[in-house]
């Protein structure tokens, strides 16, 4: 060690989870917690049975719209409690998508014909969702001892079915019991600890599912149908004995039924790999909103050795460790031949948070590292971690300044790919409350900066980590200048470079919680599983790494590798769309872009002309670029092509206003 090296070391065991060490003699950080072992577990139960529809059997009213309709592109998403599962899966894909969507609790909210339609010309929403089918509940209130019934009235039965027969709605029943009236009859039924393997029987349906995946129903109660009439019903996913699992039926009166009888929650791999399809069905393909995948790892500390975990004794700061310029030039190798399997239009690339003291062969006379990161060009790109990593919680402004301008200009010299003064990592994500070194920041250039997803708003609640919102950063509360971007740790460690150490303490951690050790496999199927839902997902926040997880451990293997492998394993079987990376600005960018959406009231209404012609009109009520997929109008706004789809975004002046299109 010289005297001028920043030593990388650890004060807390379970902090090892999370961000880099802390520098000695500053441990002024907050105590972070592990990430969970596991995805939330959300108890799924069978239904109870009960018609999709009145018991009473009131006659479907007429309902008259007079003239060309207005049709408001919004969907109406109806639930009995708020309680269930299906729900809240649904629920959660609409706001992840960012459609417009009103929910209605049945049990306590009436559904009322002003609700559906002004009984002219105009409807207020241009599909329905129910939750589960007949919307049923336990009501206590039933005498004797209370009973599973419906939250709608006949009345209200009636009132729906007239509505989606006068304004073309189409209809989605999230979790079914296959009754005759959704055209299904019921075959069998599984539980929640049943693994059912989904096989799709429609590739038309799917834009994003691979014609030969295997949809895992994992942790949820469903049931085998049969279909009563095929000329009405058609079947879209199939189990292996034949029984179907979503079906897509046309009832007597001509409306459009999308049903899933199997149950789901917002972190089963099912709902998320289903849900774009039929969300992109139940809205006839064209929605305000979009579904993208994005994984964007950084990896700290590049240039730099920190303290190592060692199998039996754990992380005592003895073992120092900084990969050679051989690791990186098989990590790059590797990268370039991942990427080659991603699908067509994938951006995917790994960028490197660098501390530009460690390129000194005074720090540390190697220079094969150095070498190699400029052989690898344009197939890295790289962001600035600091000059020599020193914690920034109590740093002045002026050496807050020094430590990122001074590796600015390093990351120049040394035409490092893809770099920009913009975008800041700063050592263990610390000064983002210590306002001096944020105004250094901001002096030297920096306009963003990632914060910790493990911080909570219960941990830091001045300033948390965390997204305030899906996809949405948080405007620096030390100066509105900075942007903070959430990023999101992962239990691949910091102080760990291959199997064995990974393992030890990842089972240090975690083997409370499964009462036993893991295997290195579990560990990657384990871990792993975060990273795919976030991919799932449309999460656009960056993962962290560090510098060792690049350490070729044998035959050109990371653990980093292992870790995005995994992941990208289990992405591909579900969906072909491409897998982006953006820059930290541009992720900033996105974040910031979102924040506006979830404030402007976007909507869009798709307008009927006498003559037969049609419009959509897209509305904001300020400034904000709303995203309508499923057209292509280059005219009135910015088109991009994702997964075979075209998006327009259309930008809204700062008091608002609405562009109208024309529609073929
Ligand atoms: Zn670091």
């Amino acid at each position: 060690m010289t005297s001028t090296r920043v030593r990388l070391t650890t004060v807390l065991v379970l902090a090892a989870s999370a961000a880099c060490s802390p520098d000695e003699g500053a441990h002024h950080r907050v105590e972070e917690q592990p990430i969970p072992a596991e995805l939330p577990r959300i108890q799924s139960k069978k239904l109870d049975y009960l018609l999709h529809s009145s018991v009473e059997r009131v006659p479907i009213r007429y309902l008259s719209l007079t003239g060309p309709r207005t049709i408001h592109q919004k969907i109406l998403l109806l639930t009995a409690t708020g309680d269930e599962p299906s729900y809240q899966a649904a629920r959660d894909a609409l706001d992840r998508i960012g459609m417009p969507y009103q929910a209605v609790t049945a049990v306590s909210q009436d559904v009322t014909d002003a609700m559906l339609t002004d009984g002219a010309s105009t409807c207020n929403f241009s599909a329905v969702l129910f939750a589960t089918s007949g919307l049923g509940f336990w009501d206590p209130a039933i005498a004797p001892a209370g009973a599973w019934t419906s939250a709608l009235s006949p009345d209200e039965w009636s009132r729906i079915d007239a509505f989606e027969v006068a304004c073309g709605a189409r209809e989605a029943v999230w979790y079914a019991w296959p009754s005759p009236d959704l055209g299904l009859a019921f075959q069998s039924g599984f539980s929640s600890d049943e693994s059912v393997d989904g096989l799709i029987a429609d590739t038309s349906f799917f834009l994003r599912v691979p014609s030969g995946a295997r949809i895992p129903y994992r942790h949820a109660a469903g049931y085998r149908a049969s279909i009563v009439d095929p000329t009405v019903t058609r079947a879209i996913v199939r189990d292996a004995s034949g029984g179907v699992l979503l079906a897509v039926n046309r009832t007597v009166d001509g409306r459009e039924q999308l049903i899933s009888t199997v149950d789901s929650n917002p972190y089963l791999a099912h709902s998320l790999a289903l849900e774009y399809d039929m969300l992109r069905w139940l809205t006839r393909g064209i929605f305000v909103g979009e579904k993208r995948s994005y994984l964007a790892p950084q990896i700290d500390d590049i240039f730099l050795d920190n303290d190592m975990w060692v199998v039996g004794s754990g992380n005592t700061g003895s073992v120092q460790f900084r990969i050679t310029g051989s690791d990186l030039d098989a990590f790059v190798s590797w990268q370039q031949g991942f990427r080659g399997r991603l699908p067509a239009g994938s951006s995917f690339i790994a960028t490197m948070a660098f501390n530009g003291l460690g390129t000194l062969t005074s720090e540390y006379p190697d220079g094969s590292l150095l070498r190699a990161a400029t052989r690898a060009g344009s197939k890295l790109t790289w962001l600035n971690h600091t000059w020599d990593h020193e914690n920034m919680d109590a740093m002045t402004r002026a050496e807050a300044r020094d430590e990122v301008a001074r590796n600015c200009k390093k990351a120049k010299d040394l035409k490092l790919h893809g770099f920009s003064c913009f975008e800041l990592v700063t050592p263990d994500m610390s000064g983002l409350t210590n306002l001096p070194a944020v105004q250094g920041m901001l002096d030297a250039g920096t306009r963003f900066v990632v914060s910790d997803t493990s911080i909570t708003e219960l941990l830091r609640p001045a300033n948390p980590g965390t997204n305030p919102s899906f996809n949405v950063g948080r405007v620096s509360p030390t100066d509105a200048r900075l942007y903070q971007i959430p990023r999101h740790p992962t239990s691949v460690f910091y102080d760990v470079r291959e199997p064995a150490t990974e393992l030890d303490e990842y089972n240090h951690i975690y083997h409370d919680y499964y009462g036993r050790d893991l295997t290195y496999e579990e560990f990657v199927d384990k871990a792993s599983e975060f990273g795919f839902y976030y991919l799932m997902q449309g999460d656009i926040d960056p993962l962290m790494f560090h510098q060792a997880n690049l350490a070729n451990y044998g035959g050109g293997h990371s653990l980093y590798g292992d870790f995005v492998e995994a992941v990208a394993k289990k992405f591909l079987a579900l969906s072909k769309v491409p897998v982006l990376t953006l820059n930290q600005r541009g992720i900033g960018d996105e974040m910031k872009s979102r924040a506006q959406l979830n404030g402007c009231n976007a909507s869009a209404r798709i307008v009927e002309s006498s003559t037969g012609g049609r419009s959509l009109v897209v509305s904001g009520s300020s400034a904000c670029s709303i995203p309508v997929t499923g057209i292509s109008a280059p005219t009135f706004g910015s088109v991009s092509v994702y997964g075979g789809e075209a998006t327009t975004s259309f930008s809204m002046g700062t008091s608002g206003g609405s562009v109208t299109i024309p529609l073929p």
